[in-house]
């Protein structure tokens, strides 16, 4: 028997992730391509997506308005400037949305909230099934090794990286706090400039170091007296997010409304 056809609209189509995302659909056997969306204005509106990502024409050509069809899951990694009317249009068309743009206002994260009561909604700060993981395993370590073990977390990235720290250091930074009854934004020390004290036992560090062309990094630190433990991502390809993303969009499809993440995607359970 036939898999069904996943069809997606990408949204952000002319960035890095979205060339990225287009090139994973038209090369996948169980995706088809609804449509590509960019802001208006700038070159490659009017191009075949195909050729945007250096692969043969495709017929399906950049747009500047979001038109999914009935079906079609929209997939948006452009910019939180983007977010809220993509979320808007998504509810008026009934749309499920898989949402990868970082560095959202509250308010943009209130009104995904709400949205998510009508339509299947997954965000995720990291698609990437090894940070998914990683985050699990941040949190599992935190609670067995107590708050008495110092965490520090420092992540990398590229140059053009906007948002810092990243999405992904403040999830994972959550999840350490929150597996020992702490609060992130109560406890996280995101510079140490000009500090003059010593370190207090519960906070933890989140640095941020940007350059050059890392697809991105995220090392957490525990340290223990005389001992020190590591957890560490690297991720080498930008593909494995859009990897992560389109088996989102798949898993989505018919999926009831709700607010869900990689965590529910890839069955780890919540802790
Ligand atoms: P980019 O700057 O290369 O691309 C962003 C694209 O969005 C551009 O083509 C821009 O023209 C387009 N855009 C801007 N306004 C728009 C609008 N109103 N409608 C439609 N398109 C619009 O950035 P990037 O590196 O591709 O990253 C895009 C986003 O995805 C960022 O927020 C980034 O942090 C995030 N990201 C998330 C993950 C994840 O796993 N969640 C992974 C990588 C990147």
């Amino acid at each position: 028997m036939s898999e069904r056809l996943t069809s997606v609209v990408i949204v952000g189509a002319r960035g890095r992730m979205g060339q990225t995302l287009l090139k994973t659909v038209l090369e996948s056997d169980s995706m088809t391509l609804a449509g590509a969306v960019d802001r208006t204005g700038g070159p490659g509106l009017d191009q075949d997506a195909g050729t945007l990502c250096r692969m043969p024409a495709c017929g399906t050509l950049v747009s500047d308005t979001m038109d999914p069809p009935r079906g079609a899951v929209v997939v948006d990694f452009s910019l939180p400037g983007a977010t809220e009317r993509n979320i808007r249009r998504c509810l008026e068309l009934r749309a499920p949305l898989v949402l990868g743009t970082t560095g959202i206002s509250a308010e943009t994260r209130a009104l995904l909230k709400e949205a998510a009561k009508e339509i299947p909604i997954v965000s995720a700060a990291n698609f990437s099934v090894g940070v998914t993981l990683m985050t699990r395993l941040a949190a599992l370590a935190a609670k067995s090794l107590g708050p008495e073990w110092e965490a520090e977390l420092f992540e990398l990235h590229h140059r053009h990286k906007r948002d810092s720290p990243s999405g992904t250091a403040l999830r994972i930074g959550k999840a350490v706090a929150a597996a020992n009854g702490r609060r992130l934004d109560d406890v996280a020390v995101m510079s140490r400039e000009k500090a003059d004290r010593a370190r207090t036992g519960e906070e933890i560090g989140v640095m941020s170091l940007r350059g050059g062309n890392s697809v991105g990094e995220h090392t957490l630190m525990f340290f223990g007296e005389g001992e020190r433990i590591e957890l560490t991502h690297r991720a080498m390809d930008r593909a494995i997010f859009a990897r992560g993303a389109l088996r989102a969009a798949r898993w989505l499809t018919d999926r009831a409304p709700g607010l869900y993440d990689m965590v529910d995607v890839l069955d780890l359970g919540r802790l």
